[in-house]
């Protein structure tokens, strides 16, 4: 998608803090960070939202909570806590329509999410 500002990214045509990157996946630093640990693991296929997500797609869910799990203990957060968030939509708060999971820590995170 030429207007899809992670497709970018994906395509390294705009510059991130990459932080893993694996055939499928790539795994950035959030620009406008909200806890210590704020990382973004965005699949490279263009998926708009997870209403767009086949059973097709299922190697790609099960590869994002694997990497969540490596990038966590990575960042000294996996024993500590951490949470995993997917918006979908606008009464989520969905800003950027190419499907990506927050990966969040660092800090105590509040429930139940604003
Ligand atoms: P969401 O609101 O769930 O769609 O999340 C989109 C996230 O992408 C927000 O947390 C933004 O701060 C983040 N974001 C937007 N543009 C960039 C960028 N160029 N590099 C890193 N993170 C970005």
């Amino acid at each position: 998608m030429s207007d899809c500002i992670f497709c970018k990214i994906i395509n390294k045509d705009i510059p991130a803090k990459i932080v893993a990157e694996t055939p499928g996946l790539i795994a950035i630093r959030d620009v406008n960070p909200q806890a210590p640990v704020h990382i973004l693991i965005i699949p490279k296929k263009h998926i708009p939202t997870l209403n767009d997500v086949t059973k097709g797609d299922g190697s790609i869910v099960t590869d994002v909570h694997f990497l969540a799990q490596e990038l966590a203990k990575n960042e000294g957060v996996g024993e500590k806590g951490f949470r995993l968030v997917l918006n979908t939509n606008s009464e989520a708060g969905q800003s950027v329509f190419h499907i990506h999971w927050h990966l969040l820590g660092g800090r105590i995170l509040n429930w139940p999410p604003g």
